[in-house]
């Protein structure tokens, strides 16, 4: 588990973003779109609600990111205090995660580029429900003659339309795959928070790991953690070699999720709240 950081902290981020989509259902439930003008006002109005969502993650994702990376070179260099050690060693699994050999610049880099994506799709979908919406309900109550009461309908019906649509699909119109490898939409809340999480989880990885790999011990555990995803409860407390060269154990690489669900689960799956531990085997003297 990440250690710095509390649910209640995750939780405000989390309840920013589910206010920001109750303002934005509200903000279509009260305008006009058959006015252009009103249109136009409303989607300039969920941009910005949007946009103000990420000043405040960036903040929360740095700090708590540089404060995982500090307590996990911390975390290794207790672990290995009193373990001699060669120092250094070569990661020579091709399939290593990419992560670690990262630092926490590179990844609060990367979880930006992520976030202004997931914000700028976000808007793109909420624009194109509303666009599509009003086309539809208008072509459909175009049959439907005197002008004055179709205005007022059309409006309605486009209004409880839009909004049903967006709650569907969470109002991003993510779809990823769950556990289970079905097609599910994920909120904007959602998607804002797995991201978040990661992270924060990856500064601590990657910290755990370049140190390691610095100080020569080879070694990880995946953490133990109550409510594990059957995706890698198997994994759980598993003893991983980061170079891939150990004849005991797997390879990290090899235990971690490859993003194909038909090619079974694996640590670092999304929403997976495993992450990596010193390990320093035992050394048993027979005499
Ligand atoms: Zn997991």
């Amino acid at each position: 588990m990440i250690e710095g950081v509390t649910e209640k902290d995750i939780e405000s981020i989390s309840k920013l973003y589910q206010k920001a989509e109750t303002e934005i259902l509200d903000a279509i439930a009260n305008s006009d779109p058959t006015k252009t003008a009103s249109k136009r006002k409303l989607l300039r109005q969920i941009r910005q609600q949007l946009q103000d969502l990420e000043q405040p993650t960036l903040e929360f994702m740095e700090e708590k990111t540089l404060a995982e990376y500090k307590s996990g070179i911390k975390e290794v260099d207790d672990a290995l205090e009193d373990v001699n050690l060669e120092g250094g060693f070569d990661v020579v699994d091709s399939r290593a995660p990419a992560f670690i050999i990262s630092n926490a610049d590179a990844i609060l880099e990367d979880a930006r580029m992520e976030l202004e994506s997931v914000l700028s799709n976000s808007y793109l979908n909420i624009q194109k429900v509303i666009s599509q919406t009003t086309q539809d309900v208008q072509r459909e109550l175009l049959s439907q003659i005197a002008q004055g009461q179709i205005l007022g309908t059309a409006r309605q019906k486009i209004r409880e339309r839009v909004v049903g649509t967006l709650l569907n699909r969470g109002i991003t119109g993510f779809t990823a795959l769950d556990a289970k490898g079905n097609a599910r939409n994920y909120s904007l809340k959602a998607t804002a928070e797995r991201l978040v999480r990661q992270t924060i989880m990856n500064g601590r990885d990657s910290a755990v790991l370049s140190k390691s790999i610095e100080k020569g011990s080879d070694l990880v555990k995946v953490s133990e953690h109550s409510g594990e995803s059957p995706m890698c409860q198997k994994y759980s407390g598993q003893i991983v070699s980061i170079s891939g060269t150990s004849d005991e154990y797997p390879s990290l690489s090899s235990i971690m999720f490859s993003g194909d669900y038909t090619r079974g689960g694996g640590i670092r799956h999304p929403y997976c709240r495993h992450t990596l531990i010193p390990y320093i085997p035992t050394k048993i003297k027979f005499n």
